[in-house]
């Protein structure tokens, strides 16, 4: 029998109502192909037992002074500083994803809980002494009770450390629901929470599918959701959740273009898309997928792209590759079905991915980097997300065109322009209808006091992730009005009209 994946409640791992749960699925080593594990998968029963421990977890914690929830939060940050090459080793073995990448993904997420370090600053409210004869007004914001975070396999700690930190920092208990494809990183997460000295119950992990998702969407105790998937799963949290009364920021998925002016540095550009493109395999919500190149850039750029991509290693992130395998074979084929679309539809398959020679395991979920050229936008490759190492190269006439091209795109995650323009870049960063914009800068992921967002079907919900957006959407504003008497000042008397 594999080793379970289980839930973590009351400060310890924890298998479930039962001895063994009752539904699991498989989890693999994507550079390999074998199973590795089984996650466990929450039932509504479960869900509600978690949820009644978080409620009086967070009962408690909204009344923990701000110095002692941020030596907690000090303690959380060494402790995952000390542990950051152990998470990034679960990573590895469950998503896939190179190494060096995996720590690039821990060090963004302690950036976050660095910001929520801050939370005696960030939750300070306003004073105005004498608004009227004998009266001030001061506002606070409070702790909301029970948030949920429900995240994808992409940033197994990434995603859940946007939300997670803020959340704590502002009196919250949470209730993570990880990506059950690779469900581990977020119990050594909430390992390292525990030993920080979060008290049990104010973090916990429920582990599961659409079930777990459903009962946290609906249950009368979780007061916010912050989702992060794809696009029609995040529209349906969305619409759920508000539906039953909740406050909700759900981030759906994204198709990132960089457009490439003529004036741009081309070598520098070719660096660039091949990053921007590659890393991760394409399983981020910022890497580009579609390059915008405006005449007569194509024709230069693309055989610098190729050269490079010629360069790169695809192989089991533990042996120094480039480039790692991509989450599952389902996926893996699902990537590769979409080159064979563009190439149907009239695409140039310039470099394919689909002939990859890895460094690693036969039995590994593999697909090379891809690139192609001449794509239309009414092609599946482009009007699709496809998550995966597939760059597409549209051609464009103009500034304008290009604009037009990427605002007519329902998605709105980021963008890119590359030139030494300064005024087009100006231009572009004003009428781009996009929420994260780079320039000359692929993929522009705001640090972690700004907010992580995008636009249109990239978002869903008025909060963007951690920054003081983060701060706003994991508390309640109230603000109070007050008299007191003091013996110069008359009593108001009776006074049926507004205040003049
Ligand atoms: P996904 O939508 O399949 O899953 C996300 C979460 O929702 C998981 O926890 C999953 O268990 C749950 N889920 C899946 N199907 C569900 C359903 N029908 N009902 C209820 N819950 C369900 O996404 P994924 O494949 O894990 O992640 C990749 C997607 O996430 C891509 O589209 C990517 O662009 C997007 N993403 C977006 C951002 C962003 O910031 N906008 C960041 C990372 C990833």
């Amino acid at each position: 029998m594999s080793t379970l994946v289980p839930h973590w409640h009351a400060g310890a791992r924890w298998p479930g109502l039962g001895p063994e749960p009752e539904r699991y699925a498989d989890v693999h080593d994507p550079a390999t192909g074998a199973t590795t594990g089984r996650v466990a998968l929450a039932s509504g029963a479960e869900v509600d037992e978690v949820v009644a421990a978080a409620v009086v977890a967070g009962r408690e914690w909204a009344q923990a002074s701000l110095s002692r929830r941020t030596s907690v939060l000090f303690a959380f940050r060494e402790g995952l500083h000390r542990r950051r090459e152990e998470v990034a080793a679960v990573i590895t073995a469950e998503h896939g994803k190179v190494l060096d990448d995996a720590l690039g993904e821990v060090q963004r997420g302690l950036e976050v809980a660095e910001f929520a370090c801050g939370a005696p600053h960030l939750l300070k409210g306003g004073f105005s002494e004498g608004v009227s004869g004998g009266v001030d007004v001061h506002s606070m914001r409070q702790a909301l009770g029970v948030v949920a975070v429900i995240s994808p396999f992409n940033f197994p700690a990434m995603v859940p450390l946007w939300f997670v930190p803020v959340a704590i920092a502002c009196g919250n208990a949470v209730v993570l629901k990880p990506s059950e494809k690779d469900p581990s990183t977020s119990l050594l997460l909430a390992e390292i929470w525990a030993e920080a000295g979060l008290p049990d119950g104010v973090l916990s992990v429920v582990q599961g599918d659409k079930v777990a998702v459903d009962a946290l969407l609906t249950h009368d105790d979780v007061k916010a959701v912050s989702f992060v998937g794809s696009t029609p799963v995040a529209r349906y949290v969305y619409e759920t959740a508000t539906a039953h009364g909740k406050r909700v920021q759900a981030l759906g998925g994204a198709k990132n273009h960089m457009v490439v002016l003529p004036d741009a540095d081309l070598e520098a550009a070719a660096d660039a898309a091949v990053s921007a493109g590659f890393g991760s395999a394409g399983e981020r919500c910022m890497a580009i997928s579609a390059l915008v190149c405006v005449d007569p850039v194509a024709d230069r750029l693309v055989p610098l792209i190729a050269e490079r991509m010629a360069g790169l290693v695809t192989g089991d992130g533990r042996r120094g590759s480039d480039m790692g395998p991509l989450v599952s074979a389902t996926h893996r084929d699902k990537v590769a079905s979409y080159v064979d679309a563009g190439a149907s539809e009239g695409a140039t398959v310039v470099v394919d991915g689909r002939e990859v020679h890895p460094d690693g395991d036969q039995g590994g979920f593999w697909l090379g980097p891809t690139l192609l050229d001449h794509v239309e936008t009414t092609m599946t490759v482009y009007t699709d997300e496809i998550f995966g190492p597939v760059l597409s190269v549209l051609r464009v006439p103009t500034y304008d065109a290009a604009l037009e091209l990427v605002n007519a795109n329902p998605y709105g995650n980021g963008t890119a322009i590359f030139t030494h323009d300064g005024g087009a870049a100006r231009r572009f960063q004003h009428e781009v209808e996009v929420g994260m914009v780079g320039v000359n800068v692929p993929i522009p992921v705001p640090m972690a006091y700004y907010s992580f967002g995008g636009w249109k079907s990239s978002l869903f919900g008025d909060s963007h992730a951690h920054g003081t957006e983060g701060v706003h959407f994991f508390t309640r504003g109230k603000v109070v009005t007050s008299r007191w008497p003091t013996p110069d000042l008359p009593r108001p008397g009776i006074d049926l009209g507004f205040p003049q």
